[in-house]
């Protein structure tokens, strides 16, 4: 029979907002349950240094994760290893299915599910996945040494990407649709000074092109935006970073989203349209969508969940 767990409130994500919401929830004694999803520590375990997070000049990612789980853990958060499948939102106490079977009951719930990569939606990009074709190139950089990579995009996650897979490719070449990059001024002074990248300005990826027996990229055709033209880039590896969208399936149909799927809070809050439901970090925040100002909203979405259980529970 599966197993049902009551608690005051329900974090639900495991990145920054989530860590940073159960340490504050954890002090405030509300002994909260986080669940960690498919991706225990968020995004940024799928990236090297950081150099933004304030009071270390860099960490790895992962690295920083681990001593936010951590530090909630010891702060009394009790952390388990589910995937939320389905979430009740439409009486309290809510409930949520985990894909363990497990169901939690809770008087609060905070959503710190925050967003995952986009793809371009082209054929024969979704026919390469996991062949050639990447959004993570912490994850596949490693498997193309001394190889051509392209890498499409032009903001910090593709700039980080570009100069992170130059410790690996023999070349790599950055396509992206305008001629200005969007990332930070400082990681584009370094992907220009880069010898090995070569920035492909005004064009889109067209098609990614491959074999079957052994199935694998061996190039990709690229559109100039202005005419048209079609030209063909040999490489083994495709790296699409055209950003993020808000991992917002367990709720879209619930609450109000807006600027392509970013769920709604009040102004200066975190509060939802529906009472004791909060939500946190990037999958409501479609403007700055950093650690920082995610781990910033957890913090917010704990205190506002603390007020909104005493005026409402005790
Ligand atoms: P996320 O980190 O996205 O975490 C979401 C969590 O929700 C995950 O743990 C996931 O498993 C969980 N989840 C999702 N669905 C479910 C579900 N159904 N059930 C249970 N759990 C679920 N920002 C910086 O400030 N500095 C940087 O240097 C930087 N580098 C980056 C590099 C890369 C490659 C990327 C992709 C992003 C980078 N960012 C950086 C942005 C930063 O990672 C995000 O702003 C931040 O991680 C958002 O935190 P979050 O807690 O909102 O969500
Ligand atoms: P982003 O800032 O939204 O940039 C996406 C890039 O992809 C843009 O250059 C965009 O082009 C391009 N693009 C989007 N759709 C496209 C399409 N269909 N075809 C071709 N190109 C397309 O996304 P991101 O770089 O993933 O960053 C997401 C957030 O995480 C940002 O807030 C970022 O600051 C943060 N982040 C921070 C760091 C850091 O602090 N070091 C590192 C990584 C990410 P246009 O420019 O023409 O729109």
């Amino acid at each position: 029979m599966a197993e049902t767990r009551h608690t005051k409130v329900l974090i639900i994500g495991s990145g920054p907002a989530g860590y940073t919401a159960g340490i504050y929830a954890s002090r405030a004694m509300l002994k909260p349950i986080l669940v960690q999803g498919i991706e225990p520590g968020g995004q940024l375990t799928t990236t090297t240094e950081v150099e933004n997070w304030p009071g270390h000049s860099e960490i790895q990612g992962p690295d920083l994760m681990v001593n936010m789980e951590t530090h909630a853990r010891a702060t009394g958060t009790e952390i388990i290893s589910d995937i939320i499948t389905d979430l009740d939102l439409s009486k309290r106490p809510f409930s949520a299915i985990g894909d363990s079977g497990t169901i939690y009951t809770c008087d609060a719930v905070i959503l710190a599910t925050g967003a995952r990569a986009k793809w371009l939606g082209l054929e024969s990009e979704e026919a390469f996945k996991g062949f050639g074709v990447s959004a993570c190139a912490t994850c596949d950089g490693f498997f193309y040494r001394d190889q051509e990579i392209v890498v499409v995009g032009g903001g910090n996650t593709a700039v980080e990407e570009a100069l992170f897979l130059t410790n690996f490719a023999s070349k790599v070449t950055l396509v992206h649709r305008r001629d200005e990059l969007r990332s930070e001024r400082i990681l584009a002074d370094r992907l220009m000074k880069n010898p090995k990248i070569e920035p492909l300005w005004f064009h889109e990826l067209a098609e990614v092109v491959g074999d079957d027996m052994p199935k694998g990229v061996t190039g990709v055709k690229v559109k100039h935006t202005k005419t048209g033209e079609i030209t063909e880039i040999p490489c083994k590896g495709v790296f699409i970073a055209i950003g993020h969208a808000p991992a917002n399936e367990l709720v879209k149909d619930v609450l109000q989203t807006h600027m392509g799927g970013y769920v709604v809070t009040e102004p200066d809050s975190t509060a939802t349209s529906i009472p004791g439901v909060f939500a946190a970090g990037d999958l409501t925040d479609h403007k700055y969508r950093q650690a920082v100002t995610s781990a910033g909203m957890g913090c917010m979405a704990a205190l506002e969940t603390e007020r909104f259980l005493a005026e409402n529970d005790e």
